[in-house]
Parts: C-alpha cells; sequence; structure tokens
C-alpha cells in the first residue's frame, strides 16, 4: 500500500482544525538559501504546521526535511516546482508526493537540470562578453553543491560584486526574460508534465498561473486541458496573484472542480516573500493527499 494513506491519517489525528499550512517553499536544493532543515525550522519558528518543500526539478532536498520535520514536530509534504513551458510562456507546476523513483519523472527533472547548466553557462559567457564580473566557476561556488541552478545563483554573483543591490533588482534587469542576456532551458510541455506526475503517482498544482506582473500568462483552456490531464490544484493565494487574478483563479478552479491552495513561495533570502505569508486549508491539504498514489513518503508522524 501507498504511504500517503497512512500519513492521511495520521494527519487527521494531529492537525488541529487551525493548522497552518504553507505548500510552496525552496531550499538550497534549487534557488532558496537555506538548507532544507533550516527551512523547517523556520517553519516551525513561523507557527506552521505543514510545509511542502518544493524545489525546482529536485527531490534532493526531501529527506533532510522530512527528518527535520520530524524533530521539529512539522509536517513535510515532498514535492517539486516542475518547470515547463507553453509557447513560450514558464508554466511551474506543483507536483506533491511523487514517487521519487519513477523512471519517467526522473528523467524529466534530470534533462531539465542539465539544460539549466549549459544555460546558465551561456547565460553567464553573454554577461562576461559586456563587462559583468561573473565566471560559471563563481556561480558554481556560489551555489550549494548539486543545487538545481537558475537565473538567481547569477544574481547572487552579481550582488556579490556590487552591481546590483538585490537579486530583484538584476532580475528587473539583466535576468528578465525580455533580456538579451537571457537563454531559455529545456521544459516540458505542461499537460504532458500532468501526465507523467500523475502516472508517477504525484498530485499536480499549478503554481501561480496568473502572475501577470512575471509577464505572459497562460490561458484558462491551458488549465482546463491540464485538469483533463489530472491536475488536481491550482494555487489561487499568492504574492504574485493581485485581487482580481486571485479571484479569476478562484472562479477557475470552482468551475473545473479543482483544490485551491495558498502559499508563500518561501526563498529564504532570495526574495522577500516570507513563510505562512499565504496558507493553504486542511481540506484542501486533505484532497491532495487523498489523490496521492505514489511513493513519495510522507514521514510517520
Ligand atoms: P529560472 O528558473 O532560472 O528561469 O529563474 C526563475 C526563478 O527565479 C524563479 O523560481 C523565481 O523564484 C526566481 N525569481 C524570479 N523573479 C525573481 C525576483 N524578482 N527576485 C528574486 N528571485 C526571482
Ligand atoms: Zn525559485
Ligand atoms: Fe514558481
Ligand atoms: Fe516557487
Amino acid at each position: 500500500m501507498p504511504c500517503p494513506d497512512t500519513a492521511y491519517r495520521v494527519l487527521m489525528v494531529t492537525l488541529a482544525p487551525a493548522a497552518r499550512i504553507d505548500l510552496h517553499t525552496h531550499s538550497w536544493c534549487s534557488d532558496g538559501t537555506e538548507a532544507p532543515g533550516v527551512v523547517v525550522a523556520q517553519a516551525a519558528k513561523a507557527g506552521l504546521d505543514v510545509i511542502g518543500l518544493t524545489d525546482h526539478d529536485v527531490v534532493s532536498g526531501w529527506a533532510q526535511a522530512d527528518a527535520a520535520g520530524r524533530e521539529q514536530g512539522v509536517l513535510v509534504v515532498p514535492g517539486i516546482e516542475v518547470s515547463c513551458n507553453w509557447r513560450g510562456i514558464s508554466v511551474h507546476l506543483l507536483a506533491y508526493l511523487p514517487d521519487p523513483h519513477d523512471e519517467p519523472l526522473l528523467a524529466e527533472l534530470s534533462a531539465s537540470r542539465s539544460s539549466r547548466d549549459t544555460r546558465l553557462q551561456r547565460m553567464v559567457k553573454l554577461l562576461a562578453a559586456d563587462g559583468y564580473p561573473i565566471t560559471y566557476d563563481e556561480v558554481l561556488e556560489m551555489a550549494a553543491a548539486q543545487a538545481s541552478l537558475g537565473r538567481p545563483h547569477i544574481a547572487d554573483v552579481l550582488v556579490r560584486h556590487g552591481v546590483f543591490p538585490s537579486r530583484d533588482e538584476a532580475f528587473a534587469d539583466v535576468l528578465s526574460s525580455d533580456s538579451r542576456y537571457y537563454v531559455a532551458h529545456h521544459a516540458p510541455d505542461p499537460v504532458h508534465a500532468t501526465e507523467m506526475i500523475v502516472a508517477a503517482g504525484g498530485v499536480p498544482v499549478i503554481a501561480h498561473p496568473f502572475a501577470s506582473k512575471r509577464g505572459k500568462v497562460v490561458s484558462d483552456d491551458l488549465l482546463a486541458d491540464m485538469a483533463d490531464a489530472g491536475m488536481v490544484g491550482v494555487e489561487v493565494d499568492h504574492r504574485d496573484h493581485g485581487p482580481s487574478e486571485r479571484a479569476h483563479a478562484a472562479a477557475l478552479a470552482d468551475r473545473l472542480r479543482l483544490v485551491q491552495t495558498g502559499s508563500s513561495d518561501y526563498h529564504g533570502a532570495g526574495k522577500p516573500n516570507r513563510l505562512g505569508e499565504n496558507t493553504t486549508r486542511i481540506a484542501s491539504l486533505e484532497a491532495i493527499l487523498e489523490r496521492a498514489t505514489g511513493t513519495g513518503l510522507l514521514g510517520a508522524h
């Protein structure tokens, strides 16, 4: 039997009706600035009962987060924020509790990560050619070993050299997707990724789908196609969604019978997002756990 069933029952016992749940966070296994165990400790400090650890395209933080969760009394829902691409638009698909040994899923994640590496090398070359003080070795030196690399790691080097005061300013300038230094990386189609996550026993929830401040956003029709492919939820409450975008996401979730979530998208010191600034209702978490059929274990709390 898959474990989520057990964890689900335990959860019913241990979580109070007022439990605080934040299902989208990052550690330094991708572009957060803290170790997975530290993210969990911060979550405990912030009064959270449940967090999802959802690093970009990688599962390497799960074990440490789970161990810290047992110590700190935080239930850690293991997840991945799977980078997808739809007609040139970047789509982020949260995958909760997939089997971390599922071969097709692992192959896709591995392809994304290696393409992230080569893409970052190309961006660094373009920047260096224009006189920016950066080498790929320095990017690697500043990122955690084996991290799933992204533009924030370039930002960190430029911040270190005083070119920009923070990641945010670097993103507003040379790292924006409109910039001449921008290079895209491999990312699967979102409907295909949805099917792949479901096949791996995971639960797909689209992250911040209507965050227009990030650039062009996807169509309602894409979400409908993803729902047909087995997508379970929509992240509605996220700081990059304005009030009308939240309302739109919530109405669409109702129409497509999708679960609604809310989360911080915490990146440690890499972003202003604070743990627990948006949260998910218990009923939504229960619906997500009920749909998980993989062996992406939840710790036995
Ligand atoms: P990449 O995955 O390399 O395309 O970079 C995108 C990542 O950069 C996303 O996961 C965001 O979390 C992060 N990011 C995007 N905009 C900003 C920003 N303004 N400040 C800090 N991090 C950002
Ligand atoms: Zn990120
Ligand atoms: Fe995202
Ligand atoms: Fe994220």
